[in-house]
């Protein structure tokens, strides 16, 4: 690890292209550059002589994981415009529900979350209990429908109770605004690769969901000229992530950057510089896949990672069958791990699920799905 002192004073991104700070506010909230390591165990038994991981699961001191790149841009936003409140959605165990409350509480702001049911698992135990120590006002809505009611309702209440709008954050905090987060993640590690931390990867692995992160990265390894190639893993049903929506996604976030500086490169990808990877799904988000499973397990066991099966269990998955086909064994490959790794269950210890809204207590009362009920490791 190089010791050099160019972060958290000066994002790379924003060193490189200084004019994006005044039009870009930006809240430090995590600990950058996140640290870059070799599994040499995991590798060894997957077939991969070089396989690397970014360890976004530390990018925070409370809670890691990928949302905090986006929050610093959302709610660098948020402070900007005086906001008192987020309002933001997801599925009841929801990292992004979950960190955004977290973090607007560090920077005194309100949260309030709308949710939807999904498919029980110890995670969404966990993180409904963080939501009452984060105080986030919670609501759960029955379908889309219900959310796109809900919101319009909860902003006009909360408007006449606060007397401003709530800030509302999109699904999985995705906006080209937050992709910025990752833009500047692959600035962080084209410096890595400068330094020596690892050789430039020959492919990137990521989830796939809201696709914030996939396109951020694509889009900076472009801009900073690594030759990197950007797999996508998606975990999400594929008319909320295709080829369609993340070129879409990638180009506003390439006109925010150049609207911002008009220096900042336009990124035009050719197809052969990413690939959206559709097998390693399963039959619906946040079901657990045999594979997953699998991935999950062997990370822990060579690596002591902590993975789970919704997003980065089915990315390994995915990671793990393309190494058994040979052609990636002497090439660096790197696994963008974007699951929170902080320890939470000293915060949760003393608290009660009854305190939860009635139609979320339902997850500690139910069974969890069959993949996920095995004992704790
Ligand atoms: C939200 C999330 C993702 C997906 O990131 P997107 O930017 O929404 O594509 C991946 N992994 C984990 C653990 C997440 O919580």
């Amino acid at each position: 690890m190089s010791l050099e002192r160019w972060y958290p004073d000066m994002l790379p991104l924003f060193e490189q292209y200084p004019k994006l700070q005044d039009v870009l506010p930006h809240a430090p909230l995590g600990e950058f550059p996140t640290p870059v390591q070799r599994l040499p165990r995991l590798g060894g038994e997957i077939g991969l002589n070089q396989l690397f991981v970014k360890r976004d699961d530390l990018s925070g001191r409370i809670y890691g994981g990928n949302k905090v790149r986006k929050l610093e841009f959302l709610l660098g936003r948020a402070r900007r415009d005086q906001a008192r409140e987020v309002l933001t959605f997801g599925a009841a165990g929801s990292n992004h529900a979950l960190a955004t409350a977290l973090y607007a509480k560090e920077l005194g702001l309100g949260c309030l979350a709308l949710l939807m049911h999904q498919p029980n698992a110890k995670y969404v135990r966990k993180n409904l209990l963080l939501h009452l120590y984060a105080d986030t006002n919670l609501q759960l809505c029955r379908n889309a429908a219900a959310v796109g009611r809900r919101t319009a309702l909860q902003l006009m209440w909360r408007r006449l109770k606060t007397g401003k709008f709530p800030m509302v954050i999109p699904f999985g905090g995705t906006t080209p605004t937050a992709a910025v987060g990752f833009v500047n993640a692959a600035f962080e590690l084209k410096r890595q690769v400068d330094a020596g931390d690892l050789p430039e990867p020959a492919r990137v692995y990521v989830a796939l969901g809201s696709m914030g992160t996939a396109a951020g990265l694509l889009l900076g390894f472009k801009a900073a000229g690594l030759k990197t190639k950007l797999m996508a893993v998606r975990v999400v049903p594929d008319r909320f992530a295709n080829p369609k929506l993340f070129r879409q996604l990638l180009q506003n976030t390439n006109d925010v950057l150049r609207q911002a500086d008009p220096s900042f490169p336009q990124v035009d990808p050719e197809t052969d510089d990413y690939e959206i990877v559709h097998d390693f799904f399963g039959p619906n988000y946040a079901i657990f896949t045999p594979e997953s499973v699998r991935a999950v397990d062997r990370a822990a066991a060579t690596e002591g990672l902590s993975l789970e099966g919704t997003y980065t269990g089915k990315t390994l998955a995915a990671l793990t069958d393309h190494a058994g086909r040979g052609d990636l064994a002497e090439q660096p490959v790197l696994f963008w791990n974007t699951y929170n790794s902080r320890q939470i269950s000293h915060l949760i210890g003393g608290l009660d699920y009854h305190r939860l809204p009635k139609g979320l207590r339902l997850y500690f009362e139910a069974a969890l799905q069959p993949l996920d009920d095995r004992p704790d490791r």
